[in-house]
């Protein structure tokens, strides 16, 4: 991208900064999007540019962002707006120079406050997308039928739509019949949820101060969220000891963790293909085994 202006133009609109002529620095380590710091000397910000069709994965991004904002309970990068930059939609925020982990109870103490930040219905305003994959927030009050429609069913369908073979929609689907089951004593709050918290979507600033950033965001219960954080590793028990305090986290988490993560396995059997079919089929099978 040579030309920068109507990003800049955006800029000095929104943040109410002197923005001077933007030069890119190229920034590694996203999945899906091109990133570039952007500096004109005095300020620095980070923007993300993709195919002109992915305006609205950015602008879904950008109201997660500012939700996050309105909670007041962590740091997230601050959104000044979305648009098209020559043939590239894009998006542009806050530059934040991460350095390295979170502290476990500092972020276990701003998520569960996060988490804290409650509405009274589950979805979200808009539709946003997990990975690259559509993700439907449509509001409802019930729990279960949203996880079973919105979320598994989702992902089964789009399986049986890419050529999966049938053993995985058929006993996901008898698995996603069950859900209920799995809250038949359990009542989740409709939490403020970043919706992708893998590591690679947290850091520390400078401060030393936790900061989450590329959410999925939705209302959901908080155990999807912990969940997601155990998925690909484990942010450690001091974590679970310091979050427990602020936001008690119920016995059937144990079980209900493997229900939240089949919809993270599914997605990446859809997205990067058929590495990760035997680890969702085992995952539906120990689920069907307790019901
Ligand atoms: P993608 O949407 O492609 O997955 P990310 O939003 O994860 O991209 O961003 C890519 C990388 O850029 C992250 O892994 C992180 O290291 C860094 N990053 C993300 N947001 C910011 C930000 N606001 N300021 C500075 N660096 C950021």
């Amino acid at each position: 991208m040579s030309d920068w202006q109507p990003v800049r133009q955006m800029l000095i609109d929104k943040s109410g900064l002197k923005v001077g002529k933007l030069v890119a620095n190229p920034v590694s380590g996203g999945d899906i999007n091109r990133a570039y710091r952007l500096n004109d000397g005095q300020h620095q910000f980070f923007v993300k540019t993709n195919s002109p069709d992915r305006l609205m994965m950015f602008e879904a991004e950008m109201i997660g962002l500012n939700e996050i904002q309105s909670s007041s309970s962590i740091r997230a990068p601050r959104a000044f707006g979305c648009g098209m930059v020559g043939q590239q939609a894009f998006i542009v925020m806050e530059y934040i120079e991460l350095s390295g982990r979170p502290d476990p109870v500092l972020l276990a103490q701003q998520l569960a406050t996060m988490h804290r930040y409650t509405r009274d219905q589950f979805g979200f305003a808009v539709d946003n997308t997990i990975g690259s994959t559509p993700q439907v927030n449509s509001s409802s009050r019930d729990w279960a039928g949203f996880w079973q429609q919105q979320r598994l069913g989702y992902q089964l369908s789009l399986a049986r739509t890419n050529g999966f073979d049938n053993e995985l929609f058929d006993t996901g689907m008898r698995l996603n019949e069950q859900v209920s089951h799995f809250f038949s004593d359990y009542t989740p709050l409709a939490s403020l949820l970043h919706g992708d918290l893998w590591s690679g979507n947290q850091g520390a600033d400078s401060h030393g101060n936790p900061v989450i950033y590329d959410p999925a965001c939705y209302y959901g219960d908080h155990e999807a969220d912990l969940a997601m954080m155990e998925l690909f590793g484990s942010p450690g028990q001091r974590f679970f000891d310091a979050y427990d305090d602020l936001f008690p986290i119920d016995a059937g988490y144990n079980v209900r963790r493997e229900l939240y993560n089949l919809y993270h396995i599914l997605n990446h059997a859809n997205l990067f293909g058929a590495s990760y079919l035997s680890q969702a089929k085992q995952m539906i099978a120990s689920l069907l085994a307790q019901v």
